[in-house]
């Protein structure tokens, strides 16, 4: 009896001072005065990743958000979710809190270019709205209310010092985020505390990540980056193809479109598989480059095959190509056969790789796999089993492509949730 007397009580306790946990913290301190809000964070700082996202320039939202910028298993809920929400609440948020934003092809930036100081302004307007934060406190555990809780939610956090914390709240929104770049923060926890809620887990890996492919000779073309058109290829057939800038590197490829396919290729359908195929003069067709070969050869005979070919692409990619298809830099034009000649113009025009399974999420951008969204209302991101019982963010199973929609999912879910609980 004496023990419980000390666990301090709240309206809110938010777990997570990432793009989530912030955007809730600050929407329901602004909208509504005198509720008491704390939040638990395990790291030092927060938001991490919001300040660290795009490059540090922090790509909030795109003006073209929608269902089909996302993966998830179940993307009737991401359907209904993305429908009832546009990139323009970003736009509003944002402009309460005092942060202007500009709009560069779509993609959303602050002003500033800085994540940190978008952080950093969130930051302080939770704290002059009265919003507790306790940092290096790592939630373990999180309880239903019962009766001898007198309807609250029990939370216990830990600190590095040993000590644990013991909280009771009405509300409690769970946004620890993913397992994407650990060295930002990003952990297993949340998945835990789900699960000692009872909510299913829908097996997790990295997405917006560089994919790793089987051969051991692409680090010829180390540093190269390129325009490429990119496919995803099942029994012959392309299933996705998108064009970008493609960077080789010693046993990966990267770059947006890369680690936008990435997505697929972690859901193992693609590993294992020539699947991934590289067109990397795009803006030309098979016909044309072959006969562009045909009138070298025929214009300068004794020029050798590499130089031929550094009109066309950078020279590191060309020693790379040349080299998957046996045939020394060296050579004379004049040596080349109507099979050379076919051979090289393929390699360029499909550039076919085997991805392999990487499963490392350090150099991940974000999660696929979550808490199943069964378990969540699309409306209010309250759990259905679970009253006061909230879940947003990328701990939920949805991934969004590059382009400001992981962290437009992360603090509209927390918005939302926020909304639902001032407005009852
Ligand atoms: C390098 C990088 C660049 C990115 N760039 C972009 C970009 O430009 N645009 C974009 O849209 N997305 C970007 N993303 C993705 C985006 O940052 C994330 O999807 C987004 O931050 C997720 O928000 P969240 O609030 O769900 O989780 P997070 O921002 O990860 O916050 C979760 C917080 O919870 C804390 N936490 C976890 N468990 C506990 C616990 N048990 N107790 C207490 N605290 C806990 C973590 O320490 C963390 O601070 C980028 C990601 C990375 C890694």
């Amino acid at each position: 009896m004496k023990k419980e007397e000390r666990i301090s009580r709240y309206d809110l306790v938010i777990i997570g001072a990432g793009a989530a946990g912030l955007a809730a913290a600050t929407y329901a301190s602004r909208h509504q005065k005198g509720l008491s809000i704390l939040v638990l964070e395990k790291e030092k700082l927060p938001g991490r990743k919001l300040s660290a996202a795009g490059n540090g320039k922090c790509n909030l939202t795109n003006t073209a958000f929608g269902a089909d910028c996302y993966h998830s298993h179940n993307s009737r809920w991401v359907t209904k979710w993305a429908a009832s929400h546009s990139y323009t609440e970003i736009l509003r948020f944002f402009e309460e809190s005092g942060i202007l934003l500009y709009e560069k092809n779509g993609y959303v930036y602050p002003v500033s270019n800085q994540g940190k100081q978008v952080t950093g302004l969130l930051f302080e307007e939770c704290r002059e709205g009265g919003v507790r934060f306790l940092f290096q406190a790592r939630v373990t555990s999180i309880e239903p209310p019962g009766k001898e809780k007198h309807g609250r939610y029990h939370i216990s956090a830990d600190t590095p010092g040993g000590e644990t914390l013991s909280f009771l709240s009405e509300n409690v929104i769970i946004c620890t985020g993913g397992r994407a770049a650990p060295a930002l923060g990003g952990c297993v926890y949340g998945y835990g505390l789900a699960e000692q809620l009872g909510l299913k887990i829908q097996p997790c890996y990295p997405v917006l990540a560089p994919i790793y492919v089987d051969d051991a000779r692409l680090g010829i073309a180390k540093g190269t980056r390129v325009d490429a058109a990119v496919s995803l290829r099942l029994q012959n057939r392309d299933v996705i193809r998108e064009t970008g800038q493609v960077q080789f590197n010693t046993d990966c490829l990267s770059g947006i479109v890369i680690m936008n396919l990435s997505s697929y290729v972690e859901r193992k359908l693609y590993c294992g598989k020539d699947s991934l195929s590289l067109d990397v003069l795009p803006e030309i067709t098979w016909d044309r480059l072959r006969a562009i070969l045909d009138s070298r050869q025929e214009s300068f005979p004794s020029m050798t095959v590499m130089d031929a070919m550094n009109g066309l692409l950078p020279v590191s990619l060309n020693a790379y190509i040349l080299d998957r298809v046996k045939l020394p830099g060296e050579t004379k034009l004049i040596q080349l056969t109507e099979k050379h000649k076919n051979r090289l113009t393929s390699a360029i025009k499909k550039l076919v790789f085997t991805p392999v399974e990487n499963g490392q999420y350090d150099k991940a951008q974000a999660t696929g796999g979550g808490i199943v969204l069964e378990e969540i209302n699309e409306k209010t991101s309250e759990a259905h089993r679970h009253p006061g019982l909230y879940v947003c963010g990328e701990v939920l199973d949805v991934d969004g492509k590059c382009g400001g929609y992981n962290l437009t999912f992360a603090l509209l879910t927390g918005i939302q949730a926020a909304s639902n609980i001032i407005s009852r």
